[in-house]
């Protein structure tokens, strides 16, 4: 945790527009410090979340002693404001939404939900850097949020990464102290903490790929217009909203997960064209994992489980690679090309 390290956190917070950031071990562990910090995890506390997120958002609300609620999400993929309210009861205390694909919630709908209810929010933007709602970066509107630096991610490191974001100056001293073992600022111990450090070489490797995340952000949206213009005449797939279709949401692309009718039978014609594509979380909604003792029935999300598919997106894609993986699913379908 040296210089590199609190450069890498002051830019991340600049960017963000964020009072605080703070470098940990991976966003797994930035989410269990931000429930924790915030006093969430009373045994019998309830946490709303999405049923399609990834368990590490369950997880943070399970290990803190509270209990995980999955709850639908809506035609944008991200959690239904109107199923969190539906699912509030008296032992509700927060909301964590996943900001997911790359794609920030319609925050002021959950807000209002939050304040009806006497709710805390909590944001899983392991997915969103630099995404924004109403202008206003993913990560910045609870009081906590949790950011991943995953290779798979947009900003990756060269291993596991993450960093919590809060406004919030007491949020702050409790995550610092809890990734470093309890130590404060003057590295005296004054509370239990772990070891979930973002170590010094990753953050100099983070911040220096900073400087051309602009870019990348813009890369991955011009891909997701040309898979727009190639596919949106495809009445079998329903595809993510287009870069500036919509001017409250800007999108970073994280993943492009569209909608396909014979979902499984198009994963398989674009592997035998060399095409990899993928199903988020393996297939398996937060609910469906009943090993975890869940017992919620969602049937848009088991619907949208069979339907949903993932494309190519990432920096290493040439527009000729979005005609050819565009050409193959036109075929598929018996489109004309
Ligand atoms: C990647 C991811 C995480 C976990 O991030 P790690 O840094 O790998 O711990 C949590 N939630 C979502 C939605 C993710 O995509």
């Amino acid at each position: 945790m040296q210089r590199d390290l609190a450069d890498f956190e002051r830019h991340l917070a600049e960017l963000l527009g964020a009072q605080h950031a703070l470098g940990v071990g991976n966003a797994t562990d930035g989410l269990n410090f931000a429930v924790r910090a915030a006093n969430i995890g009373r045994p019998g506390d309830e946490v709303i979340l999405s049923s399609h997120t990834m368990i590490a958002t369950a997880a943070a609300v399970h290990f803190a002693g509270g209990t995980p609620v999955p709850v639908e999400c809506g035609a944008d993929h991200l959690i239904d404001p109107a199923a969190v309210e539906a699912a509030v009861t008296a032992r509700t205390r927060a909301i964590i939404p996943t900001q997911l694909n790359g794609r920030t919630c319609n925050m002021d709908a959950l807000q209002a939900v939050a304040d009806r209810h006497g709710l805390l929010i909590i944001e899983d933007a392991a997915q969103a850097l630099g995404s924004r709602h109403k202008g206003r970066c993913a990560g910045t509107f609870g009081i906590a949020a949790a950011i991943s630096f995953y290779p798979a991610k947009l900003l990756g490191c060269l291993g596991d990464g993450g960093a919590v974001i809060t406004n919030d100056d007491a949020i702050y001293e409790r995550a610092y102290q809890m990734r470093d073992h309890g130590r404060n600022r003057e590295g005296q111990i004054v509370s239990w903490g772990v070891n979930s450090r973002l170590d010094n070489l990753q953050a100099a490797l983070l911040d220096f790929q900073l400087k051309r995340y602009e870019g990348v952000i813009a890369r991955r949206r011009k891909i997701a217009t040309l898979y727009t213009e190639r596919l949106s005449t495809v009445p079998e797939v329903v595809l993510p909203p287009p870069p500036d279709s919509d001017p409250d949401h800007f999108d970073i692309y994280q993943n492009y997960e569209i909608e396909a009718e014979k979902r499984n039978e198009l994963k398989e014609y674009l592997k035998d064209h060399g095409i990899g594509t993928l199903i988020q979380w393996g297939g398996q909604a937060v609910h469906h994992l009943k090993a975890l003792g869940f017992t919620q029935h969602l049937p848009y999300t088991d619907r949208l489980f069979t339907r949903m598919l993932m494309l190519p997106m990432n920096m290493s894609l040439a527009d000729d690679d979005i005609h050819y993986v565009s050409d193959n699913i036109r075929a598929f379908y018996g489109c004309k090309p």
